[in-house]
């Protein structure tokens, strides 16, 4: 019998790995795929993330620091291509801050290799959990190649099998265990733009590019091969979404009218486009995350979320943090640990499933609006001018390390007083702009 089961060899399950057993617990984590450092592609879904701070943060207190700035690529804001073709630039931060673009298999790679590494941590793929027994604390397992069921009993189970979590199905059917999953109504697809060859059209290697046209939205992320990974979004139903397009002329067509860039930086776009069925995105919220002192969920499988700030996986790092630091201060109770991680935790994903919605609708409909940016240009000047009274909201997500909750209270309070600036017409260059700042932050205190 191992101490920890972990369920899911993604991003949360690697990192809780280490976590757990330089803990001193011995470890099995279950995988449903190949070992993602074997199969590259194949069943895993293509697709690149952003890491920040908060995530690199954990990542550097693993040791993990290295393999990741190996195998991801700076970037420092949002090239954005406007729908009449003039092209503007959003910096993610104020002092020349970046994010990491990164391949999720890649990373999801460089962690296992690492967790493998730790004495007492046992790696097991294509093992599908089918069962979890949660007073029993045992659960099932289907091997991929064999279809043959397997029982493993361990002392405590974790969910780190993401947003369609078998675990957490169980624990939906326990007594008071609340759940809600909301789908966005639109898809994405996985693009990929070759390196260029000589002559061929190059985007700009160390931004993140983005194409706002309303509904749809079109991205592209660099690697470092000078590859670009690039997730489209469509809506399933109506104009221009995947219901419309089933030829390959109708996607050349929407291209051309909405994208003419990725015509000629992907040559078989058509064919890429259908490939794959296009993936879902969702939120979910549960609660309560855990069951006695055996079993506990983390990453996605407790808060799925947008990934409209790009905060799914570094979130889920930080839940591996948070957790270890509960289970110090709990003097390894387990059962009080998982409570109290709950406690931090939860209001944060919380607030940060509610931001990412919103978000996403800035992405896809209000970049590329005047007014708007103007907006975000006011508040970046107020930040150079007054670093110590007003902080953007994106960047007290992105580069902070308060939590999401705090970084949301805080944002109400400076929100009120920007529109109590503009309603004013106060020049933010003059002192009456820094004492109307001082007296909001006087009076959320
Ligand atoms: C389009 C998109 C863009 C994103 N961009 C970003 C970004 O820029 N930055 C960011 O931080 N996050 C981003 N995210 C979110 C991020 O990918 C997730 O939050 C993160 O992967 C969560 O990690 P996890 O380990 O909880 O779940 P996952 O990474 O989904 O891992 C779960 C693992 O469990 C396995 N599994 C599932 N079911 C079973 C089962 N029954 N038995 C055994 N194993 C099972 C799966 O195969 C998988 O390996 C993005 C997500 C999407 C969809």
């Amino acid at each position: 019998v191992s101490a920890a089961l972990i369920v899911g060899g993604g991003l949360a399950g690697s990192v809780l790995a280490i976590v757990l057993a330089r803990r001193g617990q011995t470890v099995e984590v279950f995988e449903r795929l190949p070992d993602a450092r074997k199969v590259y592609g194949g069943k895993h879904a293509p697709l690149n993330i952003t890491l920040c701070p908060r995530g690199l943060r954990v990542l550097a207190a693993i040791g993990a620091s290295d393999r990741v700035s190996a195998l991801s690529v700076p970037v420092y804001g949002r090239q954005i291509h406007n729908a009449d073709g003039s092209v503007s630039y959003q910096a993610y931060g104020s002092k020349g801050e970046a994010l990491y673009s990164i391949a999720r298999i890649d990373l999801n790679g460089a962690l296992l290799d690492l967790a493998e590494r730790e004495a007492g941590v046992r790696l097991r793929f294509e093992q599908k959990c089918v069962q979890v027994d949660l007073e029993r604390s045992t659960a099932a397992f289907q091997d991929a190649r064999t279809d043959a069921l397997g029982e493993v009993r361990a002392e405590r189970i974790f969910g780190a099998d993401g947003a369609y979590s078998t675990v957490r199905q169980h624990l939906q059917r326990t007594h008071q265990f609340n759940y809600s999953q909301s789908y966005l109504t639109k898809g994405y697809t996985t693009l990929k733009i070759s390196p260029p060859g000589a002559g061929s059209p190059a985007l700009k290697p160390d931004v993140l590019h983005v194409w706002p046209r309303g509904n749809c939205l079109w991205t592209a992320f660099p690697n470092r091969d000078k590859s670009f990974t690039c997730p489209l979004l469509l809506p399933y139903h109506g104009d221009d979404s995947y219901e419309s397009l089933s030829t390959e002329g109708e996607v050349a067509s929407l291209f051309s009218r909405l994208f003419p860039e990725a015509l000629a930086l992907i040559p078989d776009l058509a064919r890429q486009f259908f490939a794959r069925p296009p993936d879902s995105l969702l939120t979910i919220r549960c609660d309560p995350w855990s069951y006695g002192d055996k079993t506990l969920l983390l990453g996605d499988s407790a808060h799925a979320i947008l990934p409209s700030y790009g905060q799914g996986a570094n979130a889920a790092f930080e839940d591996c943090a948070a957790l270890d630091q509960c289970l110090d201060e709990c003097g390894a109770e387990w059962g009080a640990a998982f409570k109290e991680f709950e406690q931090r935790r939860r209001p944060s994903m919380d607030a940060m499933a509610d931001l990412c919605v919103e978000h996403f609708r800035e992405l896809s409909e209000l970049i590329g609006d005047a007014a708007f940016r103007d907006r975000r240009a006011m508040e970046r000047r107020i930040h150079e001018l007054y670093p110590d009274l007003y902080e953007p909201l994106y960047s007290m997500v992105t580069f902070g390390s308060k939590s999401y909750a705090e970084a949301v209270r805080i944002e109400r309070r400076q929100r009120a007083a920007l529109d109590r600036l503009v309603s004013w017409n106060i020049d933010v260059e003059r002192p009456e702009a820094r004492a109307m700042l001082e007296n909001f932050a006087r009076e959320a205190r």
